[in-house]
């Protein structure tokens, strides 16, 4: 059996509830950076028809296929989850405005072009967002977008944000099921370049099939080949969703989320290598057995000081962290290689 098809039959056993097609996914507020300064978000998940390599199968780790819509929703119904999601900033003075769609904003599948343009004509003429980022598979970016995308947002800054995962395409290819290469990442970046759009590459912290120091060097050595590419490096941390490929392994006690120390260390190692790449990481559900854990005593603290990095770029942050767990944690690396996949701890 294929990789694909393990996932598409788990796919296939999941109901994707009825939701209604005029409000968004999800839409939060948060912080990140911009030009070495802190600054607010606004972040849109936009409910669209879905990603149409996640319908087909997919990301082992992938359930914001979820998300998607029964139905395709309307170009109305998506201008109002905009609406809807711009009502939530209400009265920040100025905020970074980030779209995902669970899928890419730029296939014209789930974002039809003149709904594209009609979003980004109203961000551009909004004076309180500064720049703009758009979630998209490589696929997706050509010539053409990237120059109708800048046209429109004029002054306004824009980034692409793409989830190259891993530099590895054997990686990428049969622990992940990415469906695209690293090439396709680079020739996406240059192309976006050449119109003066920056590029965003979130990298995943350990897919299935990887120990945890495999898993690390990865990393690692996905940092150092992404950065020439990508303006920004955001490290995600593979936390186990429902109905997904990496569950039905957890479920076996055959997967566990990466360690935080794990992040830790690739930090402390990645960025002094790449001072002028902005590397950023924020643990979702970190402390619970489905997200990315140390101990119960320091998996909190852990995470708050991987997020404050994330803000200042300072390494020292990390400098006083300890706790009994870390012994645990090496033991781990010496003999994780050993289990064949197995988790030695929850
Ligand atoms: S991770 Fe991205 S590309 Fe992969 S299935 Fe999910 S939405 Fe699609
Ligand atoms: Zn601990």
């Amino acid at each position: 059996m294929t990789l694909n098809k393990a996932v598409a039959d788990i796919r296939a056993r999941q109901r994707i509830k009825p939701s209604a097609p005029d409000r968004p996914s999800a839409v939060w507020t948060g912080v990140d950076l911009l030009g070495g300064q802190e600054i607010k978000t606004l972040t849109i998940i936009f409910k669209t028809s879905g990603c149409w390599w996640g319908k087909a199968g997919g990301c082992t780790m992938c359930g914001y296929v979820y998300d998607s819509a029964i139905d395709p929703p309307s170009p109305e119904d998506l201008e109002t989850q905009l609406d809807r999601a711009l009502y939530k900033a209400g009265d920040m003075d100025e905020f970074m405005l980030k779209i995902f769609t669970s899928g890419s904003f730029f296939d014209e599948r789930e974002i039809p072009p003149q709904v594209r343009q009609n979003i980004l004509r109203r961000l551009a003429d909004d004076e309180r967002i500064p720049k703009v980022i758009a979630e998209t598979r490589p696929e997706f970016v050509t010539d053409e977008v990237m120059d109708e995308c800048t046209g429109i947002l004029g002054s306004t800054k824009f980034e692409i944000a793409v989830g190259l995962e891993t530099s590895s395409d054997i990686i990428r290819k049969d622990s992940i099921n990415k469906g695209f290469t690293f090439a396709d990442f680079t020739r996406a970046s240059e192309t976006a370049k050449k119109h003066g759009v920056t590029t965003k590459a979130y990298l995943m912290l350990k897919p299935p099939f990887l120990s945890e120091g495999e898993a690390m060097d990865d990393i690692i050595q996905s940092v150092d080949d992404a950065a020439p590419y990508a303006d920004t490096i955001s490290i995600n941390l593979c936390n186990v969703q429902k109905g997904t490929f990496v569950e039905s392994l957890w479920q076996k006690g055959q997967y566990r989320s990466p360690w935080l120390w794990s992040i830790v260390e690739i930090i402390k190692k990645a960025k002094p290598a790449h001072p002028d790449t902005v590397i950023m990481s924020d643990p979702v559900a970190a402390g619970s057995k489905r997200g990315p854990h140390n101990c119960k005593q320091c998996s909190y603290d852990v995470a708050d000081a991987i997020r404050k990095f994330s803000i200042t770029q300072d390494i020292s942050v990390l400098d006083e962290l300890t706790c009994e767990c870390m012994e645990l944690w090496k033991k781990v690396l010496e003999l994780d290689d050993l289990t064949y996949g197995s988790a030695i701890m929850d």
